[in-house]
């Protein structure tokens, strides 16, 4: 591909350069802005998942930079970017090198906050993509459950998290958990965001938390050394559901062996299943059983090809 090419076929590609953001995301940032007014006010701003760093950048032009007027106001704000990799340095912006579904990382957004919570949370995460749609759908709502985790230690109540969604088939699922944590929740597209691509973004408003939560970063699909007792969790960190035992207690018990004979009078008889699966998985094996020639090393290929055959395979 020629160094041209991709300046004509991605205009975003292009303005990033000319206009000095290091990603063409900058411009999903920007046009998520202009619609929800994200910046209005904000005095602390964590940046999850930043690199290389396009998000952060506009975060301190929009909060510290040329746009804002009072240069006191532009020196109380707070910037906070956190990812796996290194960054090069940005004017306001506080690194931290970690990882997003750790509590540690968590601790040290607060500890650079001096113990104040965030005004808003955004998050462009994405894992490396596999290539198998459904893996990644899954990878990826892991990664925003990871950041709603982390943003519920850190953002203030009223405050706004923003974050990358992957609008695949079970995509409503998290929208519903979002909605337990934000009165408004949105699914947004922005311009520069491809329509070939399910990447949207959940601009997530009013952040109010069910009463008595307590932040956890537990997600045992992400973390299997968290050491969590489930049974610990109380009020509205744990869901309860009924358990509930059917039938008479009288009933045969599904875990004893009883004779074959149940009425001892009576002679006991084989009664053949009243539906046979029709075309099993285990069908070949049990041919090639039958004709003895399953797994046997000197079994000429020839009579294992005359059995598939046979079985019209
Ligand atoms: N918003 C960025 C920008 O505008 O420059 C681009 C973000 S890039 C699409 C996704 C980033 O997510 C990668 O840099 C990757 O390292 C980061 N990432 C993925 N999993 C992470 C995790 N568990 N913790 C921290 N960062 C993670």
């Amino acid at each position: 591909m020629g160094r041209s090419s991709k300046d004509k076929r991605d205009i975003y590609y292009r303005l990033a350069k000319e206009e000095g953001w290091r990603a063409r995301s900058a411009f999903k940032l920007l046009q998520l802005d202009e619609e929800f007014g994200l910046f209005k006010g904000v005095k602390r701003a964590v940046d999850l998942c930043a690199a290389p760093g396009s998000w952060s950048q506009v975060l301190s032009r929009k909060l510290r930079g040329k746009d804002v007027k009072i240069k006191e106001m532009a020196e109380e704000v707070k910037i906070v970017a956190v990812d796996l990799q290194a960054m090069a340095p940005l004017p306001g912006v506080t690194q931290i090198q970690g990882d997003i579904t750790k509590i540690s990382t968590a601790q040290e957004i607060i500890r650079h906050f001096e113990g104040q919570p965030a005004d808003l949370v955004v998050c462009d995460g994405a894992p490396d993509v596999t290539g198998l749609h459904d893996v990644d759908e899954y990878i990826q709502a892991q990664l925003l459950l990871a950041a709603l985790n982390i943003t519920t230690h850190v953002l203030k109540p009223g405050g706004t998290f923003v974050a990358k969604i992957f609008r695949g088939k079970d995509v409503t699922l998290l929208y519903s958990q979002l909605k337990i944590f934000f009165s408004g929740v949105t699914c947004a597209k922005p311009r520069s965001s491809r329509n070939s691509s399910i990447e949207a973004f959940v601009v997530c408003q009013n952040y109010s938390p069910p009463e008595g939560y307590v932040p956890n970063m537990s997600n045992p699909l992400l973390d299997h050394s968290y050491d969590v007792d489930f049974n610990q969790l109380e009020g509205p960190n744990r869901i309860i559901v009924p358990f509930l035992a059917c039938g008479d207690l009288s009933a045969f018990d599904s875990d004893r062996t009883y004779p074959l004979q149940l009425d001892a009078s009576e002679e006991y008889h084989y009664t053949p299943p009243t539906q046979p699966p029709i075309q099993p998985p285990y069908q070949q094996a049990c041919h090639l059983r039958k004709n003895n020639l399953l797994a046997k090393e000197d079994s000429p290929a020839h009579l294992v090809e005359a059995a598939f055959s046979a079985m019209e395979l």
